[in-house]
């Protein structure tokens, strides 16, 4: 069963603006989930209301089966991480970490061991009579997420809780932020704006924009298959150019037909093709399944963006390990499986529809 269930929210702020529009999402228990969109899409907006700190216009939610849209914040089973990391500049580490056990007037012989098992699992035990002041931005986004854990909540909410630190710093939080995860095995939320980063620490991504889900998977599935045009130009670089479904299995694009691996939409369809930079090969233009002319090239480092142009002027963005030289006649190769067939602005319920009435119509089990 879900742990945490969001039913057909709407949230409408006092002054007239809707920021999520029927959100419907399941959570399960000890997994790494992020809300990924880029600003002001919502992302906040969902993890307040799951915290309790604001409540949604229409909807419910839903934690272990039970309704608990209008449970206060403390009796949920759920604490946040917040961005500023909200520690109190005039206690010590240990007294910030306790102070939510002492609220609850806990017996210092039982916040005690609490505290330092939370401390070490942050890897900050012998820190526990440093001021807050002393810390460095590490260390105190490390003291946030012990106090967050020390209660043994069922769920962790963080909010752009890496955005402060520098970019070899985020980094190191991101493995580290995973591996407590695991270690205390309890579901974290995980709030961003960079895919990356979601893409690399999630189990389960749900990208947002204008507040709708614009589509929620594995962060393999949502990098290999994107939806619609939105989530595959917000989750990397991609070639995404018009085409025309001709049948199942067959797609039209820059004059020619390729077989491809997508079905279920009208015979003579319009979409949209997408196909990742990194899933173009280059080779001998007779051997290409397009023939493109290269214009730029740039050396990234770890490879060369090239960009060319088809005999249908579309411009292509390759990645590649070889070199190029300008004007260059190549030939593109990829594979069917590189092709991803989209529907323009087809959300994630339009999507499970589509798919829901294409496998009845064809008796798909
Ligand atoms: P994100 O976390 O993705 O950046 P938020 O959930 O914070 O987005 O905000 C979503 C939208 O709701 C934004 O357009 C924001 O301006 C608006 N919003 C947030 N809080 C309020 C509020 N208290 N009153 C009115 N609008 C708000």
């Amino acid at each position: 069963m879900a742990l945490i269930k969001l039913k057909h929210i709407n949230k409408q702020y006092d002054d007239g603006f809707v920021a999520l529009k029927n959100i419907n999402l399941k959570i399960e228990s000890g997994k790494f989930y992020s809300l990924l969109g880029p600003s002001g899409s919502g992302k906040s907006t969902i993890l307040r209301i799951i915290a309790g700190f604001s409540h949604p216009s229409q909807g419910q939610v839903l934690f272990d089966g039970q309704d608990i849209t209008d449970l206060d914040p403390s009796k949920r089973q759920i604490n946040t991480v917040f961005q500023n990391y909200a520690l109190f500049p005039h206690l010590n580490v240990f007294d910030n970490v306790a102070f939510g056990l002492k609220i609850k007037k806990m017996p210092l012989r039982k916040i005690k061991p609490a505290v330092k098992e939370a401390l070490k699992m942050v890897r900050l035990s012998g820190f526990a009579n440093r001021e807050i002041s002393e810390l460095s931005g590490g260390q105190q986004q490390r003291v946030a997420i012990a106090r967050a854990i020390v209660n043994q909540p069922k769920v962790l909410l963080l909010d752009e809780s890496l955005s402060a630190l520098d970019k070899r710093l985020r980094k190191e939080m991101q493995f580290e932020l995973r591996a407590i995860q695991k270690k205390l095995g309890i579901t974290f939320i995980f709030v961003t704006h960079d895919q990356e980063e979601a893409l690399s620490m999630s189990d389960q991504i749900f990208v947002l924009n204008n507040g709708e889900i614009q589509q929620s998977g594995t962060p393999v599935d949502i990098y290999d298959e994107p939806i619609n045009d939105f989530v595959a130009r917000f989750i990397g670089d991609s070639n995404i150019l018009p085409g025309r479904m001709i049948k199942d299995y067959e797609v039209e694009f820059a004059n020619q037909r390729f077989k491809c691996a997508d079905a279920g939409m009208r015979p003579n369809e319009k979409v949209e093709i997408v196909i990742r930079p990194e899933d173009l090969d280059i080779t001998e233009p007779d051997q290409g399944k397009l023939v493109v002319t290269a214009q730029t090239q740039l050396f990234l480092g770890d490879h060369f963006e090239i960009k060319a142009l088809d005999t249908d002027e579309n411009e292509w963005l390759i990645h590649s390990t070889n070199a190029c030289s300008l004007n260059q006649r190549l030939g593109l190769y990829f594979d069917p499986e590189d092709i991803h067939v989209m529907r323009k602005h087809e959300s994630q319920a339009d999507f499970d529809a589509r798919l829901e009435s294409y496998e009845e119509e064809s008796n798909v089990q």
